[in-house]
């Protein structure tokens, strides 16, 4: 409880600022209210009591925001990479400075549990840091001789482009996005989630702080039937990088269309966690708890099916309850806390809806499966795990993104695979196996962007992340990230020996 104590009043002048006066959009270098005058209320999803107010962005303000990157973008794309480079180290070193302040406002506004915010604040750090050290070869490309001439490559950025986030770590979510688009020489407007303002309006603060100059990032709040959308159709927009549901992505697709948006889509999934009997089952259970336990289960990774064999499964998931029952649910500052509140009540009610369903659909309801408030309020649920499951039942199709775990148990590897790549969406899968062969095979007919085998989502910044199927188009990391952000442009110069056709002699 000193812990708790001490992060409340350590994150108590934050508040004050955020809740002392509306947050406002970050354009030109410069805060601004909405231009209607409108403004919104942000909450706590601890006891859903309010922050503060948040200005509600409309056309006309993503039209100045817009503006804003388009003016920024030929002075931007034309400072050296070198400058570009030490532009962005100063933001990570800036982000470091104020890693606490992040965590803890980023605790406090989604209800994820600190212990996972601190090292999320970190992690948007290194996100700078990574593609900081890249911007200096961004534009290089591939030198193509061919017989009679040469072709080469090299990257231009596109432009000023749109960032779209969801409130799920919505820190570590927009360093990701922002940091290449930088690196790039793109600009930046940046749309965030509205159900998580705060850490958007502090990376901001510390963009504009660390030196990024006026334009070149911009920050518009609002709601994404207009704001979000408003951007995905401004003509000054080349891309619009979005991470967030499925549907939205389709939205976006048709929003876009009229303009002809480069789309780089992050979305939704069901990712399973497959088990084989021949794993070691001790690493396999810290796993398996973690990746849909971490994070409030609110993480498009989370491995929210478990594909158990049938020769272990009544051991493994006797063990998987004992953890489960065990979990700490409680105050997201309390350093304890393992579980914290969902982002919204509206939210809330939606993993909640699922608890029936589960029922109705005749799964097991074998821990939780019920809300579990704090003094009566918060948008707490208990942690859930539902077994004797089939893969055709809702719990095991759609996306719940709560601590909500769906057990279904298979004969053999083709069962497992099939079972697995059952489903519209393929993000991420998890494959526990002590036979190498195996874990080749597995991976490679898998229908899922990412594959981790005998590991639980370890991160590699150069390495591709993204999703097939309905969980998305494209891929970030490294290299990945510039041919979103970037045109390839190929030269292609004669040696003077062809034969130039000749017509019209
Ligand atoms: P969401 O799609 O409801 O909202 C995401 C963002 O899109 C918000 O900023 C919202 O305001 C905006 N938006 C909504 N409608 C829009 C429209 N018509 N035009 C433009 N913008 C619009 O998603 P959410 O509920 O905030 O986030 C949870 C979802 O994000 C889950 O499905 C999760 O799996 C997904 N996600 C995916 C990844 C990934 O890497 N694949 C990572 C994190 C989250």
């Amino acid at each position: 409880m000193a812990d708790l104590t001490k992060n409340m009043s350590d994150v108590a002048p934050t508040l004050e600022r955020f809740g002392s006066k509306t947050l406002g959009h970050f354009i030109n270098g410069e805060l601004e209210s909405a231009e209607s005058g409108e403004t919104f209320q942000n909450h706590t999803p601890i006891d859903n009591s309010p922050i503060g107010t948040v200005a509600a962005g409309t056309g006309g303000d993503i039209d100045r925001a817009c503006q804003a990157a388009e003016q920024a973008f030929p002075p931007w794309s034309a400072l050296s990479g070198k400058k570009r480079r030490e532009l962005l180290h100063q933001v990570a070193d800036a982000i470091e400075a104020n890693a606490e302040e992040i965590a803890l406002i980023e605790s406090y506004d989604t209800g994820q549990p600190l212990r996972f915010m601190s090292k999320a604040a970190i992690r948007g750090a290194e996100n700078f840091r990574f593609f900081a050290d890249l911007a200096p070869t961004a534009r290089d490309g591939l030198s193509l001789p061919a017989e009679e001439h040469l072709n080469y490559s090299l990257r231009q950025p596109l432009g000023p482009v749109g960032v779209i986030t969801p409130w799920n770590t919505p820190f570590m979510l927009s360093t990701w996005k922002i940091a290449p688009a930088l690196a790039a020489g793109c600009t930046v407007v940046h749309k965030p989630a509205e159900w998580s303002p705060c850490s958007a309006a502090l990376l901001t603060e510390i963009m504009h702080d660390a030196g990024i100059p006026a334009g070149v990032t911009n920050t518009v709040h609002g709601s994404g039937e207009v704001a979000g959308k408003a951007l995905t159709e401004h003509p000054a927009i080349k891309a619009i990088s979005f991470v967030g549901e499925s549907v939205t992505g389709s939205h976006i697709m048709r929003q876009g269309a009229e303009t002809l948006k480069r789309l780089h889509f992050e979305l939704g999934g069901k990712n399973p966690v497959i088990v084989f009997a021949d794993a070691d089952l001790d690493r396999a259970l810290d796993a398996v708890v973690f990746m849909i336990y971490s994070l409030n289960g609110e993480r498009c990774t989370s491995s929210s099916r478990l594909l158990i064999e049938e020769s272990i499964e009544q051991e493994f998931l006797e063990r998987l309850k004992k953890r489960v029952a065990r979990l700490t649910v409680g105050h997201p500052l309390d350093p304890m806390t393992e579980v914290g509140p969902l982002i919204h009540p509206q939210h809330f009610e939606k993993v909640c809806s699922y608890f029936e369903i589960a029922k109705e659909d005749g799964a097991t309801t074998a821990v939780g499966g019920k809300p579990c408030l704090m003094n009566g309020k918060g948008n707490f649920v208990a942690p859930t795990l539902f077994t004797n499951a089939k893969n055709d039942m809702r719990i095991a199709q759609e996306e719940i993104f709560g601590p909500v775990l769906t057990a279904i148990s298979f004969r053999d590897e083709a069962d497992a695979l099939h079972i697995a790549n059952s489903t519209d969406y393929g993000l991420a899968a998890y494959v526990w196996t002590g036979d190498t062969g195996r874990s080749i095979r597995v991976a490679r007919d898998l229908d899922a962007g990412m594959v981790w085998i005998n590991s639980e989502n370890n991160r590699h910044l150069p390495a591709p992340f993204g999703g097939m199927k309905t969980s998305g188009i494209g891929r970030d990391g490294g290299d990945y990230s510039f041919d979103f952000y970037m045109e390839t442009k190929n030269v292609c110069i004669a040696a003077d020996t062809h034969t130039v056709p000749t017509l019209g002699h």
